[in-house]
């Protein structure tokens, strides 16, 4: 027996799909689809056929489902429509009025927007915490907490979360931790074997690896997977068939696009360091990150987005290198195959660490163009900022 590795080519290429089940077909078929019917009063009534109604799923979203559930190592996931909704269902799963969710200052900022505005509304009171905050978290864990939430990086500073840490602090209280896993990816991390216990991802990034799809998964171990199944369920949440077909078509080839994210990704971190006007490269794979160490405990590898801080100078000066890149584009997204790049301002929403850095900071997804090209265009841009700034 071949032992197959639940995030590798081998597996990726052979997951969710059942072709003596499809008429011999390589590819599970995209079910387009709302209404089922039942053959008799008996079936109906008993509940004794496997589909019912497509909110509900269908073929196309169980086999989603299964090949991301086996990468996470989990017990059930759930489709959305955006990752966003991934991030906002999980939170939803396990928030209870009265009570308090902890999230890591770092949290993707939309995220941030749902839990000021919409778990504020039901009574939740979000609590950002310092993402190097490590064990530390314990002196903010009381009775009244009922959720942590993380990002690992976080997606435009790339502070790492101590996880295991984390879930220790938590000294055996039933507080779940949800975890943004959209950057390193199951290929690279997996969250649940670590002490998290719900996993979101944007799907629209490296799952779907096409830049042509918006998606988004929630993931839960055994604890929590009705939590989230009934949350869905009851915000009727239900995803394109079009759109999670692309899905598995893009996870076919997500370790080798990862594979080369991960490493063109390094390359040009490596070389921006000590590059005129660099101040600081932040990338968790290089041994300067602050975080490195947790890198390299946790990760196997890293993905495709990391940030360079340049000296300071005015946005005009960024606007002189963003707006000539000749294959960079400017974009908020990653995960497809065209190299972005952007330049955040994470000082703005910040509350619990302040964000301290004075040189504009910029952003990169690193696409699967050849790193020589891509050098080059960086090399230019890093030209016309000095020149701009000087
Ligand atoms: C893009 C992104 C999301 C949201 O995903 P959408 O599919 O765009 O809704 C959530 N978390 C992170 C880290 C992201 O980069």
């Amino acid at each position: 027996m071949v032992e197959i590795k639940k995030n590798s080519a081998t597996f990726l290429a052979h997951a969710g799909r059942d072709p003596q089940n499809q008429y011999g077909f390589v590819n599970v078929p995209v079910v387009h689809g709302s209404t089922v019917i039942f053959p008799d009063l008996e079936t109906f009534d008993n509940k004794a056929q496997k589909y019912s109604y497509a909110r509900e799923g269908n073929p196309t979203s169980d086999a989603l489902q299964d090949v991301i559930t086996q990468m996470e190592g989990g017990a059930v996931t759930r489709i959305t429509p955006s990752g966003l909704q991934a991030a906002c269902l999980a939170l939803m799963s396990v928030a209870s009025s009265g009570k308090t969710v902890l999230l890591a200052d770092c949290v993707y900022e939309p995220t941030r927007h749902f839990a000021n505005r919409v778990l504020k509304c039901m009574g939740v009171t979000p609590v950002y915490f310092d993402p190097r905050i490590g064990a530390g978290i314990s002196a903010l864990i009381d009775e009244t907490v009922c959720a942590i939430y993380l990002e690992t990086p976080g997606s435009v500073t790339f502070e790492l979360q101590d996880l295991p840490a984390i879930a220790d602090a938590r000294g055996g209280r039933d507080i779940p931790i949800l975890i943004d896993n959209s950057w390193a990816s199951p290929i690279f991390h997996q969250p649940l074997s670590l002490g998290a216990d719900i996993v979101v991802h944007t799907g629209s990034k490296y799952f779907g690896g096409h830049s042509d799809l918006v998606i988004g998964t929630l993931t839960a171990n055994e604890k929590w997977a009705d939590s989230i199944v009934s949350t869905h369920h009851l915000f009727g949440s239900a995803s394109s068939p079009d759109d999670m077909f692309l899905t598995l078509r893009g996870l076919k080839t997500l370790r080798m696009r990862m594979e080369r994210h991960s490493s063109s990704a390094l390359q040009l971190a490596e070389w921006l360091v000590g590059q005129d006007g660099v101040k600081e490269v932040i990338h968790p794979a290089l041994p300067s990150h602050p975080d490195h160490a947790l890198f390299q405990k946790y990760f196997t590898g890293s993905g495709s987005t990391f940030a360079f801080e340049l000296e300071p100078a005015s946005r005009l000066a960024v606007g002189r290198m963003l707006d000539m890149m000749e294959i960079f584009s400017i974009g908020v997204s990653f995960g497809g195959f065209e190299s972005l790049i952007l330049s955040p301002r994470p000082g703005n929403v910040r509350t619990a660490v302040p964000y301290g850095r004075e040189g504009n900071l910029i952003r990169v997804h690193v696409g699967s163009e050849d790193v020589a090209d891509l050098r080059e265009d960086l090399a230019e841009g890093l030209k016309r900022y000095n020149r701009a700034r000087n």
